[in-house]
């Protein structure tokens, strides 16, 4: 098994990539801002599985919070992160500081046009969020220079938006898209759900439960219909519903009529017991 080699700076991350790139090594690249869980460690996986030398990054970028008490308060667990990386045989661990990322400066955006898909959906919710998701992600690309990038569909609309970048930019790197890993209670596994109770841990199963139904349901009822009936199904005293949506996976627009798009998803976003969870279900493909 490798042993995973930490590495804070920049220059000596590039040192070593560039040796292997001259040997000929593809490189697989995961960004995350770590606290990591077995949802990453599936991208890890793929990664290892496709690629000569697998990198993950482990960076909590201050330039995509909305609000800065989530900043304040991110996990910030390398030593656990490093262990469980370890376990998959990630060759290494990209951990740099701000002036690594920003030397010049958090204020410099990627000028790319995004055809308005940072606009909806958790853009209208967390203004500035996919500037900021946009700005790190491009960095740590120019950094890196991997062959290929792995992103979770857990959030549809972060991968949509940086296919986007990537085709609008030019950049030849290959985006896979990695599957939801779910806990046995269906709930999509993330960081925040350690902040559940674990009452609460078990209520949230109704946000897959909920998808999955609308799925079982798309071919007989309308699209307005179907959200009535999931926002029912979500609104509890212990729910707060912040959308529910069922959209095109291409252009993220609300859709009104399912025979008019042939990639279709439904999109949510709930509060329970103070823990903001998102979750997402390809309808149809
Ligand atoms: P984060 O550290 O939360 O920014 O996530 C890093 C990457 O892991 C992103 O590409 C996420 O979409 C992905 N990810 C997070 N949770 C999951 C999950 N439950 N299943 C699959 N991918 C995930």
């Amino acid at each position: 098994m490798v042993t995973t080699q930490v590495i804070h700076s920049v220059a000596e991350l590039q040192s070593v990539l560039n040796k292997h790139k001259a040997s000929g090594k593809t490189i697989g690249f995961t960004p995350t801002m770590g606290a990591l869980h077995n949802g990453h460690l599936t991208l890890m996986q793929q990664s290892k599985n496709e690629n000569d030398i697998s990198v993950c990054s482990i960076y909590v970028n201050p330039t995509q919070f909305d609000k800065k008490e989530d900043l304040v308060t991110y996990p910030m667990t390398l030593e656990a992160d490093t262990a469980l990386v370890q376990t998959i045989g990630v060759d290494y661990i990209f951990a740099p500081n701000n002036t690594e990322v920003y030397p010049n400066g958090m204020d410099q955006s990627v000028e790319v046009d995004l055809n308005g898909l940072d606009e909806v959906l958790e853009g209208a919710h967390r203004p500035g969020h996919f500037a900021g998701v946009v700005q790190v992600v491009h960095r740590l690309l120019d950094i890196v220079q991997p062959h290929h990038l792995y992103m979770g569909q857990k959030d549809f609309q972060q991968f949509t938006i940086i296919q986007q970048m990537l085709d609008a930019l030019e950049m030849p790197i290959d985006l896979v898209v990695c599957p939801i890993a779910r806990e046995d209670s269906g709930l999509a596994r993330s960081s925040r759900n350690e902040r559940l109770s674990t009452l609460d841990r078990a209520r949230a199963c109704i946000i897959n439960q909920t998808l999955q139904e609308l799925k079982e349901d798309l071919n007989n009822y309308s699209i307005q219909a179907l959200l009535k009936k999931a926002e029912e199904r979500l609104t509890w005293s212990w729910t707060n519903l912040e959308y529910i949506d069922i959209i095109d996976g291409k252009t993220l627009l609300s859709i009104a009529k399912q025979e008019e798009h042939d990639y279709i998803v439904a999109v949510v976003a709930v509060w329970i017991g103070g823990v903001r969870l998102i979750d997402n279900l390809v309808l149809r493909r």
